[in-house]
């Protein structure tokens, strides 16, 4: 893989059925896989999604309900049997620390390879994450529990330097390139302006994922979407059932809909579809009134940024 996706493991509410679900995927920005949420059968689907569960160290829980984390257990097993050395980092709302450990300790296992928990639990967003050309921010969300949305950036690359211009003036040394691959321009010895764009190729601007399940048609959280590349945002219910999905904490498709509208984002996904609606195609459809570039996932597909 090349440029930033998202692969979909998972996007079902909390009844598994055959060809569905619960929450899970996988973002791969910048060479990193992060592991975002992790319903049960986590492991299964990223046997048939061809990606190695050894490439994950960063796990990323939106909130404690079971079918955004039941699949963890069984994947942190794996990792024991397969000798992991690796540190794992498991960002996840306070408790789930205490649920593994009661699982190790009722079944006498230990878990040998370096295992840290970053425990969220501000109401305000907050940033998790600085490494790997990667920033990560929390989102607030409003549901039933402690619920985190993920914003995901990719950091500003350094330019690639056009080496045919910068050789016909003669004066740049090796010692100037950092500065042209950090985007300024070269002043020569004279004065004379050399602009940046003639000493580098034209650069990619970094991509943006906003990841928001579960939560309730919540405006506020527009502040932290603005402009990003992809939206994934739950989508439990159709809009007929908009005061059912209000009382259960969750958001409809139209609801979505406003949401990336609101925040001018560039593509919008949907998905935690719940089972009473087996013909997902009616999400989008119903969505795109609002928001023409929506798509309502599917499992084991792939999306770019
Ligand atoms: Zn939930």
């Amino acid at each position: 893989m090349i440029n930033s996706n998202i692969i979909i493991l998972g996007c079902n509410s909390s009844l598994p059925t055959r060809n569905f679900h619960p929450t899970s995927q996988i973002l791969y920005m910048r060479e990193n896989y992060f592991l975002i949420d992790c319903g049960e059968g986590t492991q299964v689907q990223l046997i048939k999604a061809k990606i190695k569960i050894n490439k994950i160290d960063n796990i990323f829980i939106s909130h404690l309900h079971g079918d955004h984390y039941f699949g963890l257990i069984g994947i942190l097993s794996t990792y024991q049997l397969l000798g992991r050395k690796k540190k794992l980092n498991i960002f996840s709302p306070k408790g789930l620390k205490n649920i593994i450990n009661e699982h190790l300790k009722w079944s006498k296992s230990k878990i040998t390879y370096p295992l840290k928990f970053i425990i969220l639990s501000s109401k305000k967003s907050e940033k998790i994450y600085d490494k790997n050309n990667v920033n990560i921010y929390t989102i607030p969300l409003k549901h039933k529990i402690y619920t985190n949305g993920f914003l995901f950036k990719e950091k500003k690359k350094l330019k690639n330097l056009n080496i045919e211009n910068v050789n016909k003036i003669k004066e740049i040394k090796i010692s100037d390139y950092i500065n042209i691959k950090k985007g300024k321009d070269y002043i020569k010895k004279n004065g004379t302006k050399i602009p940046n764009k003639y000493l580098t190729f034209k650069q990619q601007k970094p991509l943006s994922y906003a990841f928001c399940s579960d939560t309730s048609y919540y405006p506020k959280i527009s502040k932290y979407l603005k402009n990003v590349d992809l939206l994934y945002h739950e989508s439990t219910f159709l809009h007929k059932d908009n005061i059912l999905a209000y009382k259960r904490g969750h958001s409809t498709s139209i609801e979505a809909a406003k949401i990336a509208k609101l925040s001018n984002v560039k593509k919008l996904l949907l998905g935690h579809f719940s089972c009473r609606f087996p013909n997902i195609k009616k999400f989008e459809k119903e969505a795109k009134k609002i928001f023409n570039n929506t798509i309502a996932t599917k499992s084991l597909n792939n999306y770019n940024l």
